[in-house]
């Protein structure tokens, strides 16, 4: 198709959106695996997104609002020592702190977000707070820990006995290997399939407004201090009320190279639907890395009339949905 003919479809869908939120009716690219308009629906990363949809469920069904659910959504995860890559229990970075990232992110763009948080179990609610009650975006550190302190939160202890053993075995398969040469080693073992899965969470709610939120204890074996995705607005997160949302799991510093929930987001205002948007970012991190086995990112993605899709770089990634019409489902993402 050439440029303009492409330019001219886009802009006939962009221009079926614009109708779509100005007069109440949809009409959007094929592709989509769903459309619910302006019914409530949740979306989330991984199957703990399935008792965090139940949570957040709770409050959508009851005419809540999307940015309460998805706050209260992933607290689930959070709490559980069982999930091991979100909250309590998370994998701890190589000297063995268990440091969180998180963000949250509302209907009018306000946001909050906290990075290299420890001992507080529930990083997505100091950075709810940080949106609520400061003027700024993101504290990181020993400032979050602090704000979360002067806000009530208790300061808890969150390597579980399991976490500290998986640990304890990272570093001796890395010091067998002898990998702990140099930190261009060090990057090759910081995500595999099995050491990472952050939680996004993507909710619309009855009044037809959208809201997101990411938490994680990121990257398993990270270096102490490292940031990932997860915290970062625009990165593992970003809500356009007017177009719809976008979170990212997988290798954070890929998701930041590409600005990815913020493309998608943007991808999908000019008349992509969500799968296609989500594959289009996903095509571009595999076109600047090549080839790499264990290279993993998966986005997804929920549009304004309740379309959702996803798309991942490898196979295994997966999401769970929650809607009136067909309860909480886990769905598999297609992938390259
Ligand atoms: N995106 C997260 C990070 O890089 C990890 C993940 O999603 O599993 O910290």
């Amino acid at each position: 198709m050439s440029s303009r003919r492409r330019f001219i479809k886009n802009t006939t869908l962009y221009s079926a959106f614009g109708g779509f939120i100005a007069a109440g009716e949809a009409s959007y690219a094929a592709g989509s695996l769903s459309k619910h308009t302006n019914e409530p629906i949740v979306i989330s990363t991984w199957n703990h997104g399935l008792p965090a949809n139940a949570a957040a469920w709770e409050i959508l069904n009851n005419g809540g609002k999307a940015i309460d659910a998805v706050e209260a959504g992933v607290k689930v995860p959070e709490a559980d020592p069982n999930v091991r890559s979100v909250g309590y229990g998370g994998y701890p970075d190589r000297d063995g702190n268990v440091t969180l990232d998180a963000c949250i992110m509302d209907e009018n763009q306000q946001c909050g977000s906290v990075a290299c948080l420890e001992h507080i179990k529930h990083p997505i609610s100091v950075a709810r707070l940080v949106m609520d009650k400061t003027p700024h975006v993101m504290l990181v550190g020993e400032g979050a820990l602090e704000f979360a302190m002067n806000q009530g939160f208790k300061k808890e202890n969150l390597l579980t006995p399991e976490s500290l053993k998986g640990w304890r075995s990272i570093r001796k398969e890395l010091e067998t290997k002898k990998a702990i040469v140099n930190i261009e080693n060090e990057r090759q073992t910081i995500i595999s399939e099995d050491n990472h899965d952050t939680i996004g969470m993507l909710a619309l709610d009855v009044a037809g407004n959208l809201s997101g939120s990411c938490t994680t204890s990121g990257a398993a074996n990270k270096l102490h201090g490292r940031v990932g995705d997860s915290p970062i607005i625009g990165a593992g997160l970003f809500v356009d009320n007017e177009i719809g949302a976008a979170c990212a799991t997988g290798l954070g510093e890929e998701v930041i190279k590409q600005a990815g929930s913020a493309m998608v987001v943007e991808l999908m205002r000019n008349g992509r639907d969500p799968e296609s948007a989500c594959k289009e970012i996903v095509q571009r991190i595999i076109k600047t890395n090549g080839a790499k086995k264990d290279l993993q990112v998966g986005f997804l993605a929920l549009r304004k009339d309740g379309a959702y899709g996803a798309f991942s770089i490898l196979k295994g990634f997966n999401f769970a949905v929650f809607d009136a019409k067909n309860g909480n489902k886990l769905i598999d993402s297609p992938f390259s």
